[in-house]
């Protein structure tokens, strides 16, 4: 199983992101690094949701991954997934977001609690990765 390694203060923006961005989803995509089998989450980069029913789902601009990668190469770190919030449900994975789901990144959910849970495509469905807060 992979692990991704979250700040705690970057836990706590997520949450208070979520809360604020009620009853929208917020969206954004997470910078970091590689390490080994683990996923180091360092930084935030707030999108906008540009889905047509933020309250139902959520769509990042395809510039903004231009950007976010730009943005990540210059620092010396990758993109390594992306974060969500669902703001009256459960951080469980929706068809959508299965849908929009690429390999080889990390999509961590902040359900309406303020819990946290991060996943994984595995072939054409998501498995659940552990969040370490550090
Ligand atoms: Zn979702």
């Amino acid at each position: 199983m992979t692990t991704v390694t979250l700040p705690l203060p970057l836990c706590g923006w997520l949450q208070q992101e979520s809360r604020l961005g009620a009853p929208n989803e917020v969206c954004g995509l997470m910078l970091g690094l590689h390490d080994g089998g683990v996923v180091r989450v360092q930084r935030l980069l707030a999108a906008e949701n540009i889905a047509e029913e933020p309250e139902a789902g959520y769509l990042i601009d395809p510039e903004f991954y231009l950007h976010a990668e730009r943005q990540a190469a210059g620092e010396g770190r990758s993109v390594v997934g992306v974060y969500h919030s669902h703001p009256t449900g459960r951080p469980i994975p929706s068809e959508t977001d299965l849908k929009l789901a690429w390999p080889d990144w990390s999509y961590v959910i902040v359900g309406a609690d303020g819990s946290l849970r991060s996943w994984r495509l595995a072939g054409k469905q998501f498995v659940e990765e552990a969040i370490s807060l550090e």
